[in-house]
């Protein structure tokens, strides 16, 4: 037996290897570089863990989730790995004893906040004890234009330089293609071998309903379907956290809040009630449950729009983690375009930034009014098109009312072609737009864009209707969002739009009385 099973077996106590597993531990164990992606769940600790056990001397892990570092380390002390852990909660002593314990040789795993990697006592620390690897966790933090940036994760590529011969592992759970390539970039993993695991969770049933009365469908929700388990209801704003763990207690459902705004031991009383019994719902802003490890949560509801889809898949795949059928449910309307649009635009951040959560949104807003398999769009927005529908979504089980779009669509497509070959432009998604609807702003004077073709050639539909169209072939990877201007381009996909061998089709948008009125902000 290999040492890796072995510890496998005697220290967690489990019978092999899941998936690439297994794969990853003797790739690091030989030294090797290594970027893995996995879903929640997958089981990526282990990747970095046994190799740790295995290797001479400790392995340092990054994380940003600190005040989980506690808890990580007592759950492994708990099965006899010697692991402590750094980082900005500890007092003086406390330090001295880990670092102590470091340079003793006696540590298997040792928790660093990237903030302290930074600091040059770490780091004289680090070079006067041995370490058998570097576990970057939540390695997507690190991309610029990602969803979770983190600045701290930026000084890691230090780590290469400094201790070049240690092998190093990133790991995360979400990422596009782009982000992949550049967490690599910037963490110099581009030579390191990638792991690409599904990101598919088949037991997850993904349903986006239309908001109305987002309450009473939530309890509407819970009652017939979810009466007696364990959830997580994400709101945006603490006030509406408050409001709805009120309105379920009130309902008969033990619900708690969690968000920021509450003092760091009410969110360690009720964080800890919610991963110990049963059937409690937890009702919190996004800032509840990074590294949160309960296997039975049974639904995920979502009471507003998430900012992007990385942020959605992260949140909803806390749901079903033993692999049992649970539920992914977003309430979604148009007032949640409208808030998160203006939270945008009165953002601090500067252009570049605006326009990036802008291409953020417009991919959750891609999901939301898909009329083809849900599953089949999140798995391609991460890179992994899947041609068959899955048949556990809402779409799947009820297909909605739709349109034909493959002609628009196409008119679309040759637009950008026609820019992008006979010009050699690229231009965000309105140029193409008022291209077709014929529309002789400065900006299509000022470039001929009148003496195109195509100039006109959309003026059946309306605007806001392309738009649909443009978020559409965003979400089904046809269309490409690029660089910090967010200019749209083609995709390998798009010759198959273009030459007619995929149709496209749009949802009907069906306006409730209550939504109707706020129609022009989508
Ligand atoms: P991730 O970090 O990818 O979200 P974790 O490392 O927390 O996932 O693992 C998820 C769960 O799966 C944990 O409860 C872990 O103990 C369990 N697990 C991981 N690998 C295995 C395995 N090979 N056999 C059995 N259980 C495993
Ligand atoms: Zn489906």
């Amino acid at each position: 037996m290999s040492s890796a099973t072995d510890a496998l077996n005697r220290v967690f106590g489990y019978p092999s290897f899941r998936g690439q597993q297994g794969d990853i531990v003797d790739h690091v164990i030989d030294g090797g570089d290594a970027l893995v992606l996995m879903p929640t769940g997958g089981g990526k600790s282990l990747c970095y863990q046994i190799p740790a056990l295995v290797r001479p001397g400790t392995g340092v892990v990054v994380s940003p989730l600190i005040a989980l570092m506690q808890d990580q380390v007592d759950a492994l002390r708990t099965v006899g790995v010697r692991a402590g852990f750094l980082n900005s909660s500890q007092d003086l002593d406390e330090r001295r004893v880990v670092e102590a314990e470091f340079l003793a040789g006696e540590l298997d795993l040792l928790y660093v906040a990237p903030e302290g990697l930074g600091t040059a006592g770490v780091q004289r620390l680090l070079d006067r004890g041995k370490i058998s690897l570097f576990a970057i966790d939540e390695a997507h933090c690190v991309a610029q234009w990602g969803h979770d940036f983190r600045p701290d994760y930026l000084a890691l590529s230090m780590l290469h330089e400094r201790w070049p011969d240690v092998p190093r592992i990133a790991l995360t759970a979400t990422a596009t293609p782009a982000t992949r390539d550049e967490i690599a970039e910037r963490l110099q993993l581009t030579e390191a071998r990638h792991f690409t695991a599904s990101f598919d969770r088949p037991n997850i049933q993904y349903r986006i309903v239309g908001k109305n009365s987002p309450s009473r469908q939530l309890l509407e929700l819970l009652r017939s379907e979810h009466a007696g388990d364990s959830g997580i209801v994400y709101c945006l704003s603490r006030a509406s956290v408050e409001k709805h763990a009120e309105f379920l207690s009130q309902n008969g459902i033990p619900a708690l809040p969690y968000h920021a705004g509450l003092d760091a031991r009410t969110r360690f009383t009720n964080q800890s009630r919610f991963l110990r019994e049963d059937g409690l719902v937890m009702v919190a802003t996004i800032a509840f449950g990074m590294g949160i490890d309960k296997p039975d949560v049974r639904f995920v509801a979502h009471l507003d729009l998430p900012k992007s889809l990385e942020g959605y898949y992260q949140e909803t795949g806390r749901a079903g983690r033993d692999g049992l059928p649970s539920t992914a449910w977003l309430a979604y309307g148009l007032q949640d375009v409208m808030q998160q649009r203006k939270m945008i635009e009165s953002s601090d951040g500067d252009l570049a930034f605006r326009r990036n959560a802008g291409q953020h949104l417009e991919a959750m807003l891609a999901l939301c009014e898909s009329v083809t398999c849900r599953r089949a769009q999140i798995l391609s927005y991460f890179g992994q098109p899947s041609e068959t529908a899955c048949g556990n979504c809402d779409t799947c089980l009820t297909p909605p009312s739709s349109w034909d779009g493959t002609v628009p669509a196409q008119k679309l497509l040759s637009t950008v072609v026609r820019l992008q070959k006979e010009r050699g432009q690229k231009f965000g998604a309105g140029q193409s737009i008022d291209i077709l609807l014929g529309k002789r702003t400065d900006k299509v004077s000022r470039f001929r864009h009148d003496e195109l073709s195509v100039f006109g050639i959309g003026a059946d539909l309306k605007e806001t209707e392309w738009r649909g169209v443009v978020r559409q072939l965003l979400a089904g990877g046809f269309l490409a969002v690029e660089g910090e201007y967010g200019t749209i381009a083609l995709t390998p996909r798009s010759a198959e739009i273009l030459k007619g061998e995929r149709k496209v089709m749009m949802r009907r948008e069906v306006p409730s009385p209550r939504t109707s009125s706020s129609r022009s902000g989508s």
